[in-house]
């Protein structure tokens, strides 16, 4: 990677703090330790942020109607992201990358979610199926899979939806059995991000056929290489937005696997899929609250100079308070992802904030994308303005890493379980 791994790598050494620091300083030094609250970013911080930021809106924005309107995977701009250092950015340092926390993870995936969401779940993608074994992976394999990311730009993809069963994961049907030293994989996979552009997958599998089987014990997660034998991606899903990113069904027809590359050990699968999500769902947020603050941005200057009845509409009160409300969406989704990504870098569970800023940066997407077709009247609704395709790619923040009501079940159960312990 570039120059700006250099950057990258001290900014690892800091993190934005919301509340009193965890930052560790000498006896005495308690002038350079901050205290309490506190939402100031580091150097290192604002300068990433800035560098993703200059990209979105110099290289990002131009080309993403293209994208949008051709449904092409988006190479050159990943192949930039990567080279500047924006993409993969919580590999360890072990493994040659430049181990960001989730926080700062969230700023970039902000900025680049502001330019296009088509591209930044492509680039999301691969932290999600990064994530699995950053958490899990054995040296050897963390070495394997993510060290050869930070050689090349390669992408990955997390392999577990089926047609049959997206929100009640413990529903797959995608079966693994032990031959000898290997695996053999049979079942389908459906609507996988970077599915037939990934060199590797995560795949989640069942290996114990007891039906009765707790989840718990009855998964087993693997890496696959993607050129492996018997591994056969389906066409290219034409969906409503984001329709850049590359979804596809995949089939896996006695596909081989070595024991090596199972993920802690059989039946811990499960497991390893869902707490992947405490750390993927917070970006997933600040992505939504990228696309919303551009929707507030689009509308607001549009308001500005849009005129009606001999005055801007910005100057009438019902479309200054529908930007006053969007401002007040995206900065309260901006504060929840925040606090999530804060939480899990403070080494704490953070399944309740995580659902709670996906839950509420993904509706709030939705709404604020809406309010902004809205000023823009019935130009908002024509393909050549730019809030048109926001509102179309806003909808899949509701649905993909958990649904908006899945979301709920888990605040509810996380929030009542205080009261029930
Ligand atoms: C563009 C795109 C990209 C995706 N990328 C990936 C990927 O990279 N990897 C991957 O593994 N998956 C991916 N997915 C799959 C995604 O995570 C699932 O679509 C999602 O979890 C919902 O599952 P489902 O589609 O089977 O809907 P279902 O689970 O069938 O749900 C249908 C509806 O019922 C609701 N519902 C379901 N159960 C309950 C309940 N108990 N209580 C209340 N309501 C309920 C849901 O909220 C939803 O509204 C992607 C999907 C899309 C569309």
């Amino acid at each position: 990677m570039m120059f700006f791994s250099k950057v990258l790598r001290c900014g690892a050494q800091t993190g934005m703090r919301l509340h009193g620091t965890s930052a560790k300083s000498a006896p005495g030094a308690l002038n350079t330790v901050q205290r309490g609250f506190n939402f100031d970013m580091t150097d290192q911080q604002k300068e990433f942020q800035d560098m993703a930021r200059k990209f979105a809106r110099e290289e990002i924005i131009p080309v993403a109607p293209h994208y949008d309107k051709t449904g092409e995977y988006p190479v050159p701009l990943i192949q930039r992201a990567w080279e500047l250092g924006l993409m993969n950015s919580h590999i360890p340092e072990d493994c040659g990358g430049v181990g960001l926390g989730i926080f700062d993870a969230c700023l970039i995936t902000e900025e680049i979610a502001y330019g296009c969401t088509g591209i930044q779940t492509a680039i999301e993608a691969n932290s999600l199926g990064q994530m699995p074994v950053i958490i899990a992976g054995n040296d050897q394999q963390r070495k394997k899979y993510l060290g050869r990311m930070t050689e090349e730009p390669l992408m990955c993809a997390y392999c577990v939806t089926e047609p049959g069963a997206g929100s009640d994961v413990a529903g797959i049907k995608t079966r693994a059995e032990r031959k000898g030293d290997e695996y053999i994989i049979n079942g389908q996979k459906m609507w996988i991000t970077n599915g037939g552009k990934a060199n590797w997958y995560f795949l989640l599998a069942r290996t114990n056929p007891d039906p009765k089987a707790p989840a718990g014990k009855a998964f087993t997660g693997f890496i696959v290489e993607a050129d492996t034998p018997g591994v056969q991606p389906g066409r290219k899903e034409m969906n409503m937005g984001q329709r850049c990113s590359d979804t596809r069904g995949i089939t896996f027809e006695d596909v081989r696997v070595p024991k090596e590359n199972v993920l802690i050990g059989e039946g811990s699968g499960f497991k390893i899929a869902m707490g992947a999500f405490d750390k993927t769902r917070p970006p997933v947020a600040a992505g939504a609250t990228g696309l919303a603050q551009r929707a507030l941005d689009e509308a607001t200057k549009y308001a500005l100079e849009r005129k009606t009845f001999g005055k801007l509409i910005a100057e009438h009160q019902a479309v200054s308070f529908l930007l006053a409300e969007m401002a007040m969406k995206v900065e309260l989704a901006r504060m929840a992802y925040q606090r999530s990504a804060w939480e899990v870098d403070e080494g704490r569970r953070n399944t309740y904030f995580a659902s709670i800023a996906k839950a509420f940066a993904g509706d709030i997407a939705n709404q604020v994308a809406s309010d902004a077709v809205q000023i823009f009247g019935g130009n908002g609704f024509n393909s050549e303005y730019p809030v048109e395709k926001l509102m179309r790619d806003a909808k899949i923040y509701q649905i993909y890493e958990g649904t908006a009501q899945i979301q709920r079940m888990i605040i509810a159960r996380e929030h009542l379980g205080k009261f029930m312990q």
